[in-house]
């Protein structure tokens, strides 16, 4: 495959960390910044994401005094929208993370919390590398805001008690960070941003600290990143969703961080009876503008290039497993070629099932996509959880089924289904009820793990 050193493609930014931190509202404020100037900017919301233009991105930083030397050579960023650690943990390719650079949100005034350790772990895992916004400085008693200024400008002009006050959470964070084993440090104090996270204040209310933000995304991508960066023509493209669209059936939301897809191109996707291959029958973007008078949702088009959010329209599509990676073949594919992509489709999957207790006895789990089952495997195997049984996708009844085998093997504390964000049947709890089983549902692992604790302690007692 041919790579072009001159030409990067867009990275892909993710934003994750503990619940109310403020993540939703720091994309917000990137994605209204230019729209609040009077200007859309050209930024627009694409399948999963939003596409930031450097045109938008120097504007803002071009209030940052280091932002005027920066140099820019991406196209832009991709921001994925759906924020928090499920989406983070989508987006994963050949065993690696599809996100570039992570944006770690840390609530100043609550330091490191619960959510925030998972996140880090999964950063861990992944390789990714990522900087801190430490929000909500505006709550810092006697903030005085300055709107979108850059938070360099913004904290000298605040009263020395709130600078004071400033210095002793940020220490506090450092010591916390230190204890997990990274060094930080605000990024216009770090000298080495390979060895050292970089701390960035920020508001996501006001916007002290977005340009800072935006420009750090930018330069540490560029600068850092160059060789991952580089345009290639090899297709790379990671499935986000499994979504039914009205008029189209079931879709996949893919993101495509390589190449490009053409109508009519011969895809094959992971599925949970087996590889799928089926053709491209339509490559949807939302509108630009959502104008009430633009005919169909979606707009069409012939090929895409990368680094772009996609929704593939497709026959066969049902039983496509998200987190995966979707694959081309060339040609329309030899029977021989489409039999390596089938296997290679299926890789991750297959590693999944081994994760799986050979004595038969164990917990049943179910997760939204692959990489989330991952990371509640993981997370159950260092508590030592045996797992007996696993799924992707809503929980049915022949989940409930397969799980209660349990209760005939007199383990009642592993007639458990484990669910990580995904709906419940009615059926399925229908019949939990009736065989007296436990369903635990939770949209963060330990939530999952502490009522399962809490329950087997209850019945082994
Ligand atoms: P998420 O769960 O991480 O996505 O958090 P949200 O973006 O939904 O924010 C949670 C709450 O914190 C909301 O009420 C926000 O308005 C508030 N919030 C978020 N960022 C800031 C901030 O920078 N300053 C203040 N004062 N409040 C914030
Ligand atoms: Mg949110």
């Amino acid at each position: 495959d041919a790579r072009s050193p001159d030409r990067l493609r867009s990275p892909i930014v993710c934003i994750l960390g503990h619940v109310d931190t403020g993540k939703t509202k720091i994309l917000d404020k990137i994605r209204k910044t230019n729209v609040q100037d009077g200007e859309a900017g050209g930024i627009t919301q694409q399948i999963g994401a939003t596409f930031f233009p450097l045109d938008a991105v120097k504007r803002e930083t071009s209030k940052l005094a280091l932002g005027r030397a920066l140099e820019h050579n991406i196209p832009a960023l991709l921001i994925i929208d759906t924020p928090g650690h499920e989406s983070f943990t989508n987006l994963r390719s050949r065993g690696s993370s599809l996100c570039d650079i992570a944006i770690l949100v840390v609530d100043i005034m609550h330091g490191l919390e619960p959510q925030t350790m998972e996140s880090i772990e999964l950063l861990k895992q992944r390789k990714t590398p990522f900087i801190v916004a430490l929000n909500k400085v505006d709550r810092l008693y006697d903030w005085k805001a300055k709107p979108m200024t850059p938070v360099i400008e913004a904290l000298p002009a605040q009263k020395r008690h709130v600078q004071d006050e400033f210095k002793r959470r940020l220490a506090e964070t450092k010591v916390a960070f230190a204890e997990l084993g990274f060094n930080s440090e605000v990024y216009w104090e770090n000298d080495d941003v390979r060895g050292q996270v970089s701390l960035v204040p920020t508001s996501a209310i006001s916007g002290e600290g977005i340009p800072d933000l935006l420009y750090l995304l930018v330069s540490l991508t560029q600068n850092l990143m160059r060789d991952r960066l580089m345009w290639t023509t090899h297709v790379e493209c990671t499935v986000l969703e499994v979504k039914m669209i009205e008029g189209l059936g079931t879709t996949i939301d893919v993101i495509l961080t390589g190449g490009t897809l053409k109508e009519g191109d011969t895809i094959v996707v992971c599925g949970l009876d087996g590889a799928i291959v089926t053709t491209v029958r339509a490559l949807l973007t939302p509108h630009p503008m959502k104008e009430m008078r633009v005919k169909g949702q979606f707009l069409r088009h012939g090929s895409i290039e990368a680094a772009q959010g996609i929704k593939i329209s497709a026959d066969g599509l049902d039983r496509a497993v998200a987190g995966t990676q979707l694959l081309i073949t060339e040609d329309g594919g030899s029977e021989e070629e489409l039999d390596l992509l089938r296997d290679e489709v299926m890789k991750d999957f297959a590693t999944i099932l081994t994760a799986v207790d050979k004595s038969g006895l164990g917990v049943y789990v179910q997760a939204s996509t692959l990489g989330s089952l991952e990371a509640l495997l993981s997370f159950l195997k260092s508590s030592n959880i045996p797992v007996a049984g696993l799924n992707i996708g809503p929980v049915h009844k022949k989940d409930i089924v397969k799980a209660s085998t349990m209760l005939e093997r007199k383990k009642k504390e592993y007639a458990t289904v484990l669910a990580f964000d995904v709906p419940v049947e009615r059926e399925a709890r229908e019949l939990a009820e009736e065989l007296d089983m436990r369903i635990f549902t939770a949209d963060i692992i330990y939530h999952l793990f502490d009522q399962f604790t809490a329950y087997m302690d209850d019945i082994r007692e």
